[in-house]
């Protein structure tokens, strides 16, 4: 997809603050610094509607984009931040499950993660938990650009293992330096958003 238009809509704390809108929405999680941002960012053409991190796992929000009036992006905060205590935590965990588990318009989470290393406990933990839920999810490895093709078969393989990634789901392997996937990345989004 080209786009045109990318705004914030709205950054929420609660449910009730989520847009009142039918359009489809995917959502993206990942742990802080695995490249959240720059995949939007990518995706969407700018350079920084979604503000790369100068500080990791600072928005607690959920911020909803609005994508050529066809769709919206719900960039999830980040995981996995060891700087936010124990009570945020438990916060943060209870509004990102009340949104993936309840939001109807919900159809796909892009889950991010970073290409060079094994899944992290908080990113296996996330993927079970959406396949618990029965939520499609589109799996990216992020910077393969650190990586020599030759390898990327070995890292793909060791990352589905650690998060026992189910073959109906989508695997895309994306870097925002050489723009490796994004059109993969959009197909995948378009077709499970229904646009
Ligand atoms: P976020 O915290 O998940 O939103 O991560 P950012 O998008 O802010 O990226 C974190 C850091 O990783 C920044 O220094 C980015 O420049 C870098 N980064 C993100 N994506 C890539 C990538 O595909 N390749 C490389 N080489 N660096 C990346």
């Amino acid at each position: 997809m080209k786009v045109h238009s990318a705004e914030i809509v709205i950054s929420a704390v609660s449910k009730a603050q989520y847009p009142d809108s039918q359009l489809p929405e995917i959502a993206l999680a990942g742990r802080s610094n695995v490249g959240k941002s720059s995949f939007i960012n990518t995706l969407i053409d700018r350079k920084n509607l979604a503000r790369t991190s100068s500080k990791p796992g600072k928005t607690q929000t959920l911020n909803f984009y609005l994508i050529e009036n066809v769709l919206h992006f719900v960039d999830v905060p980040g995981y996995g931040y060891a700087k936010v205590s124990k009570t945020e935590r438990a916060k943060w965990g209870k509004m990102i499950e009340t949104y993936l588990t309840d939001r109807q318009q919900l159809k796909a989470v892009v889950s991010l993660v970073d290409m060079r290393h094994e899944p992290t406990q908080d990113d296996v933990q996330m993927y079970q938990f959406l396949k618990y839920y029965e939520i499609p999810v589109i799996v990216v490895a992020t910077k393969a650009d650190k990586i020599p093709r030759g390898k990327w078969n070995k890292h793909e393989s060791m990352i589905k293992k650690a998060l026992g990634f189910e073959k109906e789901d989508d695997f895309i392997i994306f870097s925002s330096v050489t723009k490796q996937g994004k059109e993969e990345a959009w197909q995948a989004i378009e077709s499970l958003a229904g646009i």
